[in-house]
């Protein structure tokens, strides 16, 4: 049967290649809703070639200008959160990809998960926030969650499989591959310079500003970590990060007998965006075979957390608990908005991160309340210290 899909952040990167796989499997897959923040111009594409039934934009403006463009389209125009969350529970919706950037996509996720949509998890955040409540929902509601992170993706294949999910059976170690970005080997003097059009130029992958600037920092890696620790209940003990600048091994599992499974390709996230559409099934991608004799060689070595803090960061934010991991991601955010605005340095944003993780009282998530608290309170504080200028 045709499977459904509701697609959260259609005018992103992620958003990008999941068109490509619906495209490419008109008998597999139907698209019945969309939402994007403000980019009208992009969802009045989607619509005119996809033809969704709903299409859901941030704002009542961009809603307006976007019915204005699509008028004779036969496609309901809705805005706002709520209709988010609507969309990604209606009746008619088999699976939802979650890959709206930030933390704006936790309660469209939550909502997805409570009327037991398959998952396709991209939006990382909202699993690093709301860690411990969004997997007590999973299990409560009994839904197939999907990571469609690459490195997650390959665990996840690289895991003994059951018709549920995946079992930890004789794991002794995840090994989480990361490219270690453009500035691996750069010196922090020259770390100092960076603009932002250099971090968001990766060297493997073309993704979204915000995880690109992420990645370049080892935030990505560090939300990674506790990503994998949420997804695979493990704790950063039982994670190792390996950097491997080719971004072939989108990561491995090692297992007690000495055995370590590795899931290869060419990096590109159709691969794992149509393995979750298809679990447990395979469909093909028009992604390109990858040729072993063409990359040649693999290198492999450990990160180095003085020049890249954030990684270490996210693992004290996971053994903190609580609140915490809400804490740096919002940091984070506000970090990373900053310096895409050139109002801080590349560094500055894991110095702003440490002094928001350092300085806020952690609280026990009880609620969803509480990470919203936490949320709030962190973004405030490190905007306080973009404003100011004073945080070193
Ligand atoms: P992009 O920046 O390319 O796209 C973000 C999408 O989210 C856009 O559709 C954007 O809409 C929408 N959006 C942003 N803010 C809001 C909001 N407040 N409400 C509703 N929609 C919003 O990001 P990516 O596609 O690269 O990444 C998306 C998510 O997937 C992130 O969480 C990222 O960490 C994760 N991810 C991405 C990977 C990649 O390769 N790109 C790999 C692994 C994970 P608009 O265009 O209108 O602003
Ligand atoms: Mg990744």
């Amino acid at each position: 049967m045709k499977q459904s899909i509701c697609l959260l952040g259609a005018t992103g990167s992620i958003g990008d290649s999941t068109l490509d796989i619906i495209r490419q499997h008109p008998e597999k897959f139907s698209l019945f809703a969309v939402a994007a923040n403000t980019n009208v111009g992009k969802m009045a594409y989607i619509c005119d070639t996809f033809r969704p039934k709903v299409a859901v934009m941030g704002d009542s403006e961009s809603r307006d200008e976007l019915a204005r463009r699509c008028k004779g389209l036969d496609i309901q125009f809705e805005w706002g959160e709520e209709a988010m969350c609507r969309i990604a529970s209606a009746a008619e919706v088999d699976q939802v990809m979650a890959a709206i950037m930030g933390f704006a996509g936790l309660k469209p996720t939550l909502s997805a998960i409570r009327a037991k949509k398959r998952i396709l998890l991209a939006n990382k955040e909202s699993l690093v926030t709301a860690g411990k409540l969004f997997m007590d929902e999973v299990a409560r509601y009994g839904v197939t969650l999907m990571p469609i992170d690459s490195e997650h993706n390959a665990i996840f294949q690289c895991l003994p499989q059951d018709d549920h999910g995946f079992s930890k059976s004789h794991v002794s170690k995840l090994l989480l591959t990361a490219s270690g970005g453009p500035f691996k080997d750069w010196s922090l003097e020259d770390m100092k310079k960076v603009t932002p059009s250099q971090a968001c130029n990766h060297p493997n992958w073309s993704m979204g500003q915000k995880i690109s600037i992420d990645s370049a920092s080892l935030m990505n890696k560090g939300l990674e970590l506790i990503e994998a620790c949420w997804l695979f209940d493990m704790t950063p003990n039982d994670i190792d990060v390996v950097v491997h600048p080719q971004s072939i091994i989108h990561s491995m599992v090692s297992y007690e007998d000495g055995s370590v499974i590795a899931q290869m390709g060419v990096p590109d996230m159709k691969v794992p965006i149509a393995y979750g559409m298809s679990w447990p099934n395979r469909i093909t991608t028009e992604v390109a075979q990858l040729n072993l004799m063409d990359v040649a060689t693999l290198d492999f070595s450990q990160p180095d957390l003085v020049r890249f803090p954030n990684l270490k960061l996210a693992a004290d934010a996971w053994f903190m608990g609580g609140t915490a991991m809400a804490h740096l991601n919002a940091a984070n955010e506000v970090a990373v908005d900053a310096f895409l605005k050139k109002q801080i340095g590349f560094l500055d944003i894991a110095t702003i991160n440490a002094r928001v993780l350092n300085e806020l009282p952690v609280f026990p998530v009880t609620d969803l309340a509480k990470v919203f608290e936490g949320d709030r309170i962190a973004r405030k504080l490190a905007q306080t210290f973009v404003q100011s200028g004073k945080y070193l």
